[in-house]
């Protein structure tokens, strides 16, 4: 993590958004690799690489494998409901934002019964809740939970979730799309069924790569459950990809000769680091908001390393707030439908400095009428 790097190259924007992130040079240079085809034998060992690179940050062992898809990270999410959840089952919803309300809709297109518990967004999980509508529906075999709230930046207690459902012999579908890289979460450690993750967020690759990790029996029993899906049906992705050894469909190969790279330097750093490195940006951004007199959405306990929601200060609004940042090189990012009128959000995620931060903060009290 250079800072000369802010002085050599004035164009860097410093993105602020949850996703896509700044990316490391090594990760954006591998992205310039060669021509090739994907049915030839080194695009499979690529593929193969890189498969087994997510299960190893996804917390899999020996019984466990990915899927790696070309597509933003709801196509994960969507390939895993779509294909895990059998005739006849059924998906309770645990709902406390944005991306919960999204396991709900793809249900729903999939005429898959769903059982929408709303808690209401940037609300804790009733874990209690969770308990008593598994037991009055035997017929919801699977949970969907979000890890990582992006709409809010709450961090849902996925392990806990996990033990509740297997409790009752139910499997859960993790969207981690914007946890894994920075958050703990783990196939192995807690027993996750189904985790959904994408390239482009704490993984901090380039855009246009999702994955589903899983157990590889779990892979194994698609085969036995009818067929909702074309494109997006996992089963058809794992048989191809750890049997044939070649992608179903044209892959994105740029995307993952960045993903490859960008994998080996997520093992190297290790979630935990790159925990605490996020959440060093996050402490000093937070106190600094805090210090122009800005509001916080969420209490600390709950918020997630990566990203914060922030009220929309008095006297200017969301464009204006946007467009005089974004002159000065930092893009930030609105909320969504019902927190939008009142907050923004801002992510410290990726390959962000505190100089970053700093500059962030200094450009942002230079806005505020308050401060002025
Ligand atoms: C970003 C994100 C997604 C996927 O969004 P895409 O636009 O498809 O990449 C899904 N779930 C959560 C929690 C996210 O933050």
């Amino acid at each position: 993590m250079s800072n000369d790097r802010d002085t050599a190259a004035p164009q860097r924007l410093v993105l602020m958004n949850p996703g896509p992130v700044i990316t490391d040079d090594r990760v954006r240079s591998a992205l310039a690799g060669p021509d090739m085809c994907h049915r030839e034998p080194e695009f499979s060992a690529l593929m193969t690489r890189v498969r087994d690179k997510v299960t190893r940050v996804a917390g899999g062992d020996e019984r466990h494998t990915s899927v790696v898809l070309t597509g933003s990270g709801t196509s994960a999410v969507e390939a895993a409901i779509g294909s895990a959840v059998p005739d006849g089952g059924g998906l309770l919803v645990l709902d406390n934002g944005h991306y919960g309300e999204r396991f709900a809709h793809i249900a729903a297109a999939y005429g898959i019964r769903a059982h929408r518990l709303e808690h209401g967004w940037a609300t804790p999980l009733d874990l209690a809740a969770v308990e008593r509508a598994l037991v009055a529906d035997p017929a919801l075999t699977h949970v969907g939970v979000v890890h990582q709230e992006t709409s809010s930046g709450m961090l849902n207690d996925v392990a806990a979730v996990t033990r509740i459902a297997h409790a009752h012999g139910r499997e859960v579908i993790v969207d981690a799309v914007s946890s894994i890289g920075a958050e703990r979460v783990s196939l192995a450690g807690d027993g996750v069924d189904w985790l959904a993750g994408s390239a482009n967020k704490c993984l901090e690759g380039a855009p246009g790569l999702a994955f589903v990790s899983a157990a590889k029996a779990a892979f194994e029993g698609l085969g036995t459950t009818p067929k909702r899906g074309y494109y997006l049906d996992l089963h058809r992705h794992y048989l191809a990809q750890e049997k044939a050894v070649a992608p179903a469909f044209t892959p994105g190969i740029p995307a993952y000769y960045a993903f490859d790279a960008a994998l080996d330097l997520a093992l190297a750093e290790g979630w935990e680091a790159r925990h605490e490195r996020y959440t060093a940006l996050a402490r000093r951004l937070r106190a600094g908001l805090e210090e122009l007199g800005l509001e916080i959405l969420l209490p600390p306990e709950q918020r997630a390393a990566g990203l914060t929601a922030v009220r929309i200060p008095e006297g200017i609004g969301y464009a204006e707030l946007h467009r005089g940042l974004r002159a000065q090189g930092f893009v930030i990012y609105s909320a969504q439908e019902r927190l939008a009128r009142d907050f923004f959000r801002l992510s410290t995620m990726g390959r962000m400095t505190q100089a970053d931060v700093d500059r962030f903060l200094e450009v942002l009290a230079g806005l505020l009428p308050s401060q002025n």
